[in-house]
């Protein structure tokens, strides 16, 4: 039998064009109901705990019918043994060019959201995409970062990452704090950025390690003041005390605690290492008591940021917990103590590659890296980075494939499609379900509650947005790697945002440009 919905629905669109249909070509069939059709895929929907062959109707952007019984499109995509999930929300995704978010596509995101540095001026970073257009949703935070620099170097930013790679050569903003004008001035900009429609506020403690702890705090007032997010690379980054990952982790609960602001931690297993076991029981007991703290994580043992960033100077080796000469990693090349001192002279912007974990040496690393991306209600967020050419430039506009000497850090590529290969298939640490939920819903859910459409994403229900994946489970899988990251992921037969393929049958669909901002306003 039919969904009685589906029934009704194509009931509805199809009974005019029958009528009109009738009177001058008799014997034609009927307008299909549907833009697109999913017909016959595993779909599986992480909030209702669906998991079961269905046909999905789409029809303008959204899910429309989702059934036992064959749909009719005007388009079908045959989905059979393939699983039809949510596609990917990644809270963390610094690469904002074409590039980027193709490199993304492949790897099943079909929304990346620029959080953790977010952006300053908001609405010129948001005009700029979409006069460009894009395969999928983008949207930003507002840089409390950028309005710091800003302030303190009289700097304007311009709504591009560029702003803070080149703020690298400046020495003003890192050690020093803001007087209570400045720290007026900062916060007046993070506000500006919240009128722009700013997701929630991005704060790169981490990088201005020396800030103010009142400082800190107007900002995560500031957050609950307008009942949004924030986003935040903790201070510090070393397993020793004082100015441990344990302190800047704590700093945040402590925070939330006092302002009741909603804050977020980005990439937990960078910021925690191998002090993550006692970290996580610090997080759960803040969650256990009600505050609202949340985590993501990459499942890589690397990160990649400027050569110039403060976690790469003075004992810096040691406080990482013992990172060895070549664990830094500049355009492939391994750098020592001498060639590093060089880079952070001559070209403090420039993007590196950092171990901070080796979990493919040493099982214990695996571990730590596992608490750390299966943290309990974590998201996967991929911290991907912008694709540059070997010699540090942006790679520009509509180039596809990517140049053959396109570098980024592997996790630009293959975050999402590791996860399911390493976590779901291969170690089955998590279910299906639960992997997906990581991936989807609960990126998602960090964000319904101060952005309204985010509550329409995520999910494979009737009324959602059609942002779907669909995808081999026994062949889907990343394939960049630190020497090798410009591979696109395998194993995404199709992409779908907004009700239109962007990739289909495995391959790219070069002018489809549906994706849509995610702006609070
Ligand atoms: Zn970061």
């Amino acid at each position: 039998m039919r969904h009685p919905l589906v029934l009704s629905l194509a009931l509805a669109v199809s009974m005019p064009s029958v009528a009109a249909q009738t009177s001058s070509t008799a014997g034609r069939t009927a307008e299909p109901a549907f833009d697109l059709v999913i017909a016959n895929g595993r779909a599986v929907d992480p909030e209702t705990g669906l998991d079961a062959v269905r046909s999905i109707g789409i029809r303008a952007g959204r899910i429309v019918a989702i059934s036992r019984t064959p749909l009719r499109g005007r388009s079908t995509i045959e989905a059979a043994g393939l699983v039809v999930a949510p596609g990917f929300i990644d809270l963390h995704a610094h690469g904002k060019d074409l590039a980027a978010a193709r490199m993304q596509a492949f790897d099943g995101v079909t929304t990346a959201l620029e959080l953790e540095a977010g952006t300053l001026p908001v609405g010129v970073a948001y005009d700029q995409i979409a006069k460009e257009g894009r395969p999928i949703n983008y949207g930003f935070s507002a840089s409390w970062l950028f309005a710091r620099i800003a302030e303190k170097e009289g700097r304007e930013p311009d709504g591009d990452l560029a702003f803070f790679q080149k703020a690298q050569s400046l020495k003003g903003w890192q050690h020093t704090l803001a007087t209570p004008e400045e720290t007026a001035r900062i916060l007046a900009r993070i506000e500006r950025g919240l009128a722009e429609g700013a997701l929630g506020i991005g704060v790169l403690a981490g990088y201005a390690p020396g800030h103010g702890r009142k400082e800190a705090f107007e900002v995560a007032r500031l957050a609950a003041k307008h009942q949004v997010p924030t986003f935040t690379h903790a201070r510090y980054s070393s397993v020793i005390e004082p100015e441990s990952s344990f302190e800047g982790l704590a700093e945040i609960v402590s925070l939330a605690a006092s302002t009741g602001a909603q804050m977020h931690i980005n990439h937990l297993n960078s910021v925690s290492s191998r002090d993550i076991p006692r970290i996580a029981m610090m997080l759960k007991g803040a969650q256990e008591r009600g505050l609202r703290v949340t985590t993501e994580a990459y499942p890589y043992g690397a990160g990649s940021t400027v050569v110039g960033a403060e976690l790469f100077r003075g004992n810096w080796r040691e406080r990482r917990g013992g990172a060895v000469a070549g664990d830094i990693e500049l355009a492939g090349k391994p750098l020592d103590d001498a060639t590093l001192a060089e880079a952070q002279e001559k070209t403090p912007g420039a993007w590196v590659v950092a171990h901070f974990l080796r979990p493919d040496r040493n099982p214990a690393d695996q571990a730590f890296l596992d608490e750390s991306v299966l943290m309990p209600g974590g998201a996967i967020a991929s911290d991907a980075m912008p694709w540059t050419t070997s010699a540090g430039e942006p790679v520009p506009g509509d180039l596809w494939p990517l140049p053959a000497d396109a570098i980024a850090h592997p996790r630009s590529a293959g975050t999402f499609t590791r996860f399911l290969r390493d976590y779901v298939r291969e170690r089955r640490k998590v279910t299906l379900l639960e992997g997906l939920s990581r991936m989807s819903l609960i990126p998602a859910r960090i964000l319904e509650g101060s952005v309204p459409q985010m509550k329409a994403k995520g999910r494979v229900q009737v009324g959602k947005d059609a942002d779907l994946v669909v995808f081999d489970l026994a062949t889907v899988s990343d394939r960049a790697t630190f020497a090798r990251p410009n591979q696109t992921a395998v194993g995404m037969r199709h992409v779908v945002v907004n009700g239109t393929p962007i990739i289909r049958e495995g391959e790219l669909v070069r002018e489809a440009l549906p994706g849509r901002p995610i702006r609070r306003k």
